[in-house]
């Protein structure tokens, strides 16, 4: 399931967040782990037109993984997003304020229509692939 850190703040949630949010959903179910939200439009991060303040980015708590598992975290999440729009990687990695970081790409843009014609299915996922070549 998906836990959200206390002082986390949802004031406002983009069509691309929302895809976002679903993309974490499918990768904790996916995962079998929880994953925590750590930031949402609260904190200061890069200016008030920084992806987080418009509701298209979170953070996700990394240092619940062991470090090999990261990557995995990472990946399963990113397989339930568009790779053209989206991108996540480990921001600070080995720092004590290391996480992930999750948005909608700079330059692209994701309307609500976006969000429900998006079927992250016809991307395929870890499963599908392992058994089209088992
Ligand atoms: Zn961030």
């Amino acid at each position: 399931m998906i836990r959200v850190k206390p002082g986390v703040r949802f004031t406002t949630v983009a069509p691309a967040g929302f895809l976002i949010l679903t993309a974490l959903k499918a990768a904790s179910r996916k995962l079998g782990k929880d994953l925590t939200i750590t930031s949402g439009t609260d904190g200061l991060h890069s200016g008030p037109l920084d992806p987080h303040h418009l509701g298209e980015a979170f953070d996700i708590r990394s240092h619940d993984f062991p470090e090999a598992l990261r990557p995995v975290v990472l990946k399963a999440i990113m397989e339930e997003l568009d790779p053209a729009r989206f991108y996540g990687f480990l921001e600070a990695p080995g720092q004590a304020n290391e996480h992930f970081h999750l948005q909608r790409r700079k330059g692209t843009m994701f309307s609500v229509e976006d969000f429900l014609r998006d079927e992250p299915v016809s991307r395929g996922t870890i499963l599908e692939s392992s058994v089209a070549t088992s």
